[in-house]
């Protein structure tokens, strides 16, 4: 295996496209928290695969599950049943309180499906005139990157020279509860509009948390309109922010769950919609597929995921460690290094003061004394550490961080 990192950089920037602007480190091997570059120089990760690697890397019990999935049964297609298929949607069904899943592979392709089982359901249950059904979403969204999701974005890298675009989605700032109410009774077409489509924390804009009050808000006026409350808790959700879904912090129960990321265990790509019968009810033979949706290895690393989860672990320890992130993270605001910070659990937003540079300075400087972080949107940092991080290192990537800020 080719061990020169400057070489391996070369030839993936010579013949792969340029889509990511990646840190220049080659990462070869990980366990737990823990990569270790083609060097053998070894890195704390603290953006954890934007949140799918909450288990960490290697976990063992998803890697024993996935072993021994693979010697036995790896595809069969949707086109008959296999022996991991009912354990995995009923038991994610379970732990989401809903009745049925419509499993996928991608983020993007749940939120797809997402998309077109509302549609369905506002056409065939609500009786919306074909053709005129309108989803609403929060400007600063980010559900992926697919034509008609970049479609509704409100970041010009996404949707730039990707048009024309699918119609029918209205943007309302996020957090604002009028202006959602307004989006909900100005359809002009009499009750057109089927679902809400939200990211309940929004991740990709920085890890903004709503004001107090919104998600419930938004909860009270869609049940009143018979519009369905579709959470996107594709990063915010799985342990996270310390609890199951980033939903629960507000007491709020959506219609739809829109699942990935950390449900394929930082595995394989597993993602999910989970709902109640009535709406993936809708959903009929032929009407919607995926060639890998559901399979058998990924139902078998899903399904230790669930049960996991269902442990409750994982996201104790998410809500402990995460108070230490966040006292720590506020003194940094103290200090004056940091103008803001947001998030919940082991998730954060930085903003950087003027002066420190921009987001991806301070990784780069960050890099060179072992912390993986990834910048967002110029002057903001992410953090998102695997939820198994020990807490000294934690402790040390702080100090480091601290160091790095205050000079
Ligand atoms: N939705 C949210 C909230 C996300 O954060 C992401 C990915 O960052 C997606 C959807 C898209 O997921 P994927 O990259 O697996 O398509």
């Amino acid at each position: 295996l080719a061990t020169d990192p400057a070489a391996l950089i070369a030839s993936a920037e010579a013949h792969g496209a340029h889509n990511y602007h990646p840190l220049p480190v080659v990462i070869a091997s990980a366990r737990g928290a823990w990569v270790t570059d083609v060097t053998g120089r070894r890195y704390l990760d603290l953006l954890a695969g934007y949140s799918a690697l909450n288990f960490g890397h290697g976990h063992p019990r998803l890697i024993a599950e996935a072993r021994a999935q693979l010697t036995r049964l790896t595809l069969t297609s949707r086109a008959f049943h296999h022996e991991r298929f009912a354990p995995f949607v009923s038991q994610l069904a379970a732990l989401c309180g809903m009745d049925m899943v419509l499993p996928m592979n991608t983020g993007a392709e749940a939120v797809e499906t997402a998309i077109k089982t509302a549609r369905k359901w506002g056409y065939r249950v609500r009786g919306v005139p074909e053709g005129k059904a309108r989803i609403v979403v929060a400007a600063n969204n980010f559900h992926g990157r697919t034509t008609t999701l970049v479609g509704f974005s409100t970041d010009p890298d996404a949707y730039r020279d990707h048009g024309p675009f699918t119609p029918g989605f209205t943007v309302v700032p996020f957090g604002d509860l009028a202006a959602m109410e307004a989006a909900l009774d100005d359809d002009g077409d009499g009750g057109t509009v089927v679902a809400v489509l939200l990211e309940p924390i929004q991740g990709e804009a920085g890890v903004i948390v709503p004001p107090p009050g919104y998600l419930p808000g938004v909860r009270q006026l869609t049940a009143e309109r018979g519009v369905l409350l579709m959470a996107d808790e594709i990063q915010s959700g799985l342990g996270r922010t310390g609890r199951t879904f980033a939903c629960e912090h507000e007491g709020v129960v959506p219609d739809v769950y829109i699942l990935g990321k950390a449900l394929g265990g930082g595995v394989l790509p597993v993602s999910a919609v989970v709902s109640s019968a009535e709406v993936l009810g809708v959903q009929r033979p032929g009407e919607h597929g995926s060639t890998f949706g559901g399979n058998p290895l990924a139902c078998a690393v899903g399904l230790e995921v669930v049960t996991m989860l269902r442990e409750g672990e994982i996201q104790a320890r998410a809500a402990r460690l995460g108070e230490r992130l966040h006292d720590e993270l506020a003194k940094l605001v103290e200090l004056g290094a940091l103008t803001e910070v947001r998030g919940r659990g082991l998730w954060a937003g930085l903003d950087l003061a003027p002066g420190l540079g921009s987001g991806r300075d301070v990784a780069l400087r960050l890099l060179e004394r072992g912390l993986l972080v990834k910048d967002t949107h110029g002057a903001t940092l992410r953090i998102a550490p695997p939820l198994v991080i020990e807490e000294e290192d934690l402790a040390w990537a702080l100090a480091q961080l601290r160091e790095v800020l205050l000079g």
